[in-house]
């Protein structure tokens, strides 16, 4: 990642408006560009480089082939076969030439710089009707925001400054550093838990599981305020060995902690709607075709743990499911 300087500028993603999944009430989040780790599921492979990139979206060419006469790197390509735009990401250098140059907005660069004061004022704009919304707020999601930690430091203290609740939605898996100037204004944290196995951890989402451990007790040191949640993803995440293996990492905690040091622990039910991401950055998903998990897999999930001994009232499950549509 290019350095950007004291935390005044951020690679960002995007903001989406009226969320209700990312923390209690209306929210405003800001998806921030750039994570560290290689979840096979990722619901947003735009989100991981750290650097701006270019994609195409079919459904808008008109096949002028501007774009392709215009990229003086020749990274643009036209599919003999389908005549679609080809982009050869080794190639191409974000330079953005393509895209202010394509009639039908078909090309764009995902990822933008932004400073500080341009992306709270932006955010800010929405604070009538969040300030109205109980416990509502604006979050700060990835990506993984730790990397940007002192951007989001400074994004938290305006946000405050105005009014408004932070909430930070992070892996954990960063310094304890970074994760400290991130968490420090943030009154919520929205914290994963995926993996229980320490070696499958490693392998399948590429991150120290000891780390991500070490990082959820020094938020409880901290005081914040903590919601779990773990990613349900069939064939990875899904068996019971494994919900009922974070369910005794909560438990030990509780021991040494109290049950207060989290208010919940929700499991997040995969979908696949975000298999034509992939296909714009020219990638194949793996769970393309993977169906959705079922409402009866998910509350036994939930039973599982509720019998092991977490409070009933703390667990629940949330997200689309087949046939029943989406629930919480
Ligand atoms: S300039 Fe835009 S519309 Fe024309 S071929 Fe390229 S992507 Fe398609
Ligand atoms: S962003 Fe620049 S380098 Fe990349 S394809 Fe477009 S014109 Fe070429």
């Amino acid at each position: 990642m290019k350095s950007r300087p004291d935390g005044q500028q951020a690679l960002i993603l995007e903001i989406q408006r009226m969320s209700t999944e990312d923390g209690p009430g209306l929210r405003t989040t800001l998806f921030l560009k750039g994570c560290p780790l290689c979840c096979p599921w990722c619901h947003n492979p735009e989100s991981i480089s750290f650097e701006p990139q270019l994609e195409w979206i079919g459904a808008r060419c008109i096949g002028c082939h501007t774009c392709v006469s215009t990229c003086v790197a020749n990274a643009l390509k036209i599919n003999p076969r389908t005549h679609e735009i080809m982009i050869d990401w080794q190639v191409c250098d974000s330079c953005g030439l393509c895209v202010r140059q394509c009639p039908t907005n078909a090309l764009k660069m995902i990822g933008t710089l932004v400073n500080l004061e341009e992306i709270s004022d932006e955010l800010l704009k929405d604070s009538a009707y969040l300030k109205k919304s109980v416990d509502g707020g604006i979050t700060i999601s990835g990506g993984e925001a730790t990397c940007q930690a002192a951007f989001v430091n400074r994004l938290f203290e305006r946000i405050h400054e105005n009014g408004l609740g932070t909430a930070l939605d992070t892996s954990g898996f960063c310094t304890s550093m970074k994760l400290q100037e991130a968490a420090i204004n943030a009154d919520l944290i929205l914290y994963d838990l995926k993996l229980a196995d320490a070696e499958k951890h490693k392998r399948i989402v590429g991150g120290d599981l000891g780390l991500v451990l070490d990082n959820l007790a020094l938020l409880i040191d901290m005081g914040k305020r903590i919601w779990l949640r773990t990613p349900i993803i069939p064939g990875f995440t899904n068996d019971l060995e494994n919900i009922t293996g974070i369910a005794w990492i909560i438990l030990q905690l509780c021991e040494t902690h109290g049950q207060d040091w989290f208010e919940r622990w929700e499991l997040c039910a995969f979908n696949n709607l975000c298999s034509d991401k992939y296909a714009r950055l020219g990638k194949s998903w793996i769970f393309t075709h993977t169906p959705l998990m079922n409402r009866i897999s998910m509350e036994k999930l939930v039973a599982s743990v509720i019998a092991q001994g977490l409070p009933k009232e703390k667990v629940s499950w949330t997200g689309m499911t087949e046939l029943e549509g989406y629930t919480s």
